[in-house]
């Protein structure tokens, strides 16, 4: 929702994004909130503190409860700093076994200063380079997964250095095919343009994007599942996998044409049944609204879904805030 997305929403979804691997999600960054209940009356929560170990931590009641507890009327931000420079890379790599450990080594050799880490499968990074929308195709078609790697560095051209030996390492050891840096910002931009890009997918028919999670182990089993339900069921749809494997986020998107009897309800059975048994969530960043309700308890348990319809009947015993969205009362 970039350019469009307000304060209040990206508080009550708990958003993140494409660098929740180093700065977190929304709720990390809120110091204090201050918000008006059902009943009229304001909380004032504004905490300006990092420490403040005073009972219940009531402002994270409000982020990510999706306006269902009050209306976040003001908010604190923990402000940092722009980084000085940004650099990004997109790599070529043969198996996610091999992204996993570049996740890694990639954190280590740069401090800890990974922005983000951006897997495409195969199937997706040929989609988007094809479309009017990428001016360059960075690298060629043919490799199995492409990784987008971001590095917050300093202004002193160390950095730069640290950043170079780094992907050089990787070349070195087998774990990546081939590597291209961007030059300038317009290669920047160029080479985000590709994950972020989603116009080839809708050009075709009616786009359905999920918002998944698991533990990176449980991936490449779930991305299998997945194709295999599709064949199994003869279903003539190819489901594109990307995301933020970072931050353990799977997106999938498929694109119903006019004509077809699948519905986006099936895609939501086949998505989110798949996920059984893989400590996944069925939704990541997005929220449950009312779309995703009748799936909470593929990742929520029975008490903890109880826990949450007796604070939301507490706070609102008359459901008037957002009723009917994350929790049936
Ligand atoms: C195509 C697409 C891509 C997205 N990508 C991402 C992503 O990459 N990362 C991510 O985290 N999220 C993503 N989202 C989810 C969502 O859009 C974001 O979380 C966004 O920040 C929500 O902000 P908004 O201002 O658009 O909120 P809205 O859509 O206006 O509202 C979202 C919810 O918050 C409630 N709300 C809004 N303001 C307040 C307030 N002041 N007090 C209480 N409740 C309030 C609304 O009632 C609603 O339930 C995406 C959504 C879409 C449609």
């Amino acid at each position: 929702a970039k350019g469009s997305c307000q304060i209040g929403g990206i508080a009550s979804t708990n958003a993140g994004g494409s660098n929740v691997l180093l700065n977190g999600m929304a709720r990390d960054n809120i110091l204090g909130i201050e918000a008006v209940l059902a009943d009229g009356r304001i909380v004032n929560s504004t905490n300006v503190l990092l420490k403040n170990n005073t009972g219940y931590d009531l402002k994270q009641l409000f982020i990510g409860s999706e306006g269902t507890l009050a209306v976040i009327t003001r908010l604190n931000l923990k402000l940092g700093y722009l980084p000085p420079a940004k650099h990004s890379a997109l790599l070529a790599v043969s198996n996610f076994e091999h992204c996993l450990t570049i996740k890694q080594q990639l954190q280590r050799q740069l401090n800890d200063q990974l922005s983000a880490f951006e897997v495409m499968w195969q199937d997706f990074y040929e989609k988007s380079i094809k479309s009017d929308y990428i001016e360059r195709k960075p690298l060629p078609a043919g490799h199995p997964y492409y990784v987008i790697v971001e590095y917050n560095s300093g202004a002193n051209p160390a950095f730069e250095d640290i950043f170079m030996t780094a992907l050089n390492d990787l070349l070195e050891q087998g774990l990546a095919d081939d590597v291209v840096i961007a030059q300038n910002s317009t290669e920047q931009k160029n080479l985000w343009a590709i994950r972020e890009n989603i116009e080839p997918f809708r050009s075709d028919g009616n786009m359905v994007a999920f918002d998944i999670s698991m533990p990176t182990k449980h991936m490449t089993a779930y991305v299998d599942r997945i194709r295999q339900t599709m064949t199994a069921e003869k279903l003539q749809l190819t489901p594109y996998f990307f995301g933020h494997i970072g931050d353990c986020n799977l997106h999938i998107i498929f694109t119903l044409p006019e004509s077809s009897s699948i519905t986006a309800d099936d895609l939501d059975a086949i998505v989110y049944d798949n996920l059984s048994g893989l400590s996944g969530s069925i939704s990541a960043e997005h929220g449950i609204g009312k779309d995703r309700l009748k799936y909470l308890p593929l990742s929520r348990s029975e008490i903890e879904i109880e826990l949450m319809r007796t604070i939301k009947r507490t706070m609102d015993s008359e459901l008037i805030l957002n009723p009917g969205k994350i929790i049936e009362c």
